[in-house]
C-alpha cells in the first residue's frame, strides 16, 4: 500500500519538474536575445517591419496593405494623390509650378500605373549584396516609387536632367512613371522623417537620425540603430547628406541593396 503511493508520486512530480525546467531555458535564452536587441542591435536588422508598414503607408492615399505568411505587398497607382507637382497638370486642384528655371521634360505628364512591391516583415542582410538599377528600388509611403541616382541608359543623373524636377525630386520617365530620386519638399527636407521602404524591406529616413544629427553611413548608405519608427533599432537607409551636383537636391539611395531585394512589379 505504502509502496504503490511512493511508486505513483514521482511521476506527477517530476513532470512539472521537467516542464519548469524547460520554462526556465526558454525565459533565459528570450531575455538574452531581448537585452542584445536594446543595446547593440544586431546588423541583421531582425526587427518586424509589419505593424510600422501598416501604419505608416498612406492607406487613405489609396496604397493598399495585405500580408501573406511572413510577406507584406504593397500596391499603389504610383500617383502623389497628397501633393502638389507640375506634372498633375495645369488645372488640376494639386498643380504647382515648377521651382525657377526649372520645366518639364519629354515626359510632360504622368499617369497612373499599378505597382506592386512585396517585401519581407523580418528583413535581412543579404549573403551577396545586389546592386540597385534603373527603375522602382522601393516605394514611399505615399506608394510612388523610389529610384536610385541613375537615369536612363545607367548614366547617373546630370544637372539637365535635375532641371525636370519638382520641388519633391521628381518626375515622369519615359512611361509617364512618376518617381522620386532626391528628397524634396514634400518627404523629407534635412530631417528624420520616414520616406518609405525599399525593395530590401529596410526603411528609408530623411538625412538626419531622430537624435538630430548627421549619422556616419555604410557603403549601402544606412546603418543600424533606433529611429522614431523602430525604438530598439533596425538597419535602415538614410538619404545622402551631399547636396548633389550643388543643385539643392539629396538623393535617396545610390549603390547596393544592403538585404535581399524583393520583387516589384508593375
Ligand atoms: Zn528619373
Ligand atoms: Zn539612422
Amino acid at each position: 500500500m505504502e509502496r504503490a503511493a511512493h511508486l505513483r508520486y514521482p511521476f506527477p512530480v517530476k513532470i512539472p519538474l521537467l516542464g519548469f525546467s524547460l520554462l526556465a531555458v526558454g525565459t533565459v535564452i528570450y531575455s538574452c536575445k531581448k537585452d542584445d536587441a536594446a543595446t547593440t542591435v544586431t546588423p541583421t536588422g531582425s526587427a518586424d517591419i509589419m505593424a510600422v508598414v501598416k501604419a505608416k503607408y498612406l492607406t487613405t492615399q489609396g496604397v493598399t496593405v495585405s500580408t501573406s505568411g511572413s510577406s507584406i505587398t504593397l500596391k499603389s497607382d504610383g500617383l502623389p494623390h497628397n501633393h502638389k507637382t507640375p506634372y498633375w497638370g495645369a488645372g488640376h486642384v494639386l498643380y504647382e509650378d515648377f521651382p525657377s528655371g526649372y520645366h518639364a521634360n519629354v515626359n510632360t505628364s504622368m499617369s497612373a500605373r499599378n505597382y506592386a512591391m512585396t517585401i519581407a516583415a523580418t528583413p535581412g542582410a543579404a549573403s551577396s549584396p545586389e546592386a540597385t538599377s534603373l527603375g522602382p528600388i522601393g516605394m514611399a509611403l505615399n506608394g510612388v516609387p523610389i529610384y536610385n541616382d541613375q537615369e536612363g541608359g545607367n548614366r547617373a543623373l546630370d544637372a539637365q536632367t535635375i532641371t525636370t524636377f519638382d520641388y519633391s525630386g521628381a518626375h515622369p520617365g519615359p512611361g509617364q512613371d512618376y518617381h522620386y530620386h532626391t528628397t524634396g519638399r514634400y518627404t523629407s527636407q534635412n530631417d528624420a522623417k520616414l520616406i518609405g521602404f525599399l525593395r530590401d524591406g529596410f526603411p528609408i529616413y530623411g538625412r538626419k537620425d531622430t537624435t538630430g544629427v548627421y549619422p556616419t553611413l555604410d557603403t549601402y548608405g544606412g546603418h543600424t540603430g533606433a529611429t522614431q519608427d523602430f525604438p530598439a533599432g533596425i538597419y535602415h537607409y538614410h538619404a545622402a547628406n551631399t547636396n548633389y551636383l550643388n543643385s539643392g537636391y539629396y538623393v535617396l539611395k545610390s549603390g547596393s541593396y544592403y538585404g535581399t531585394k524583393g520583387t516589384f512589379t508593375f
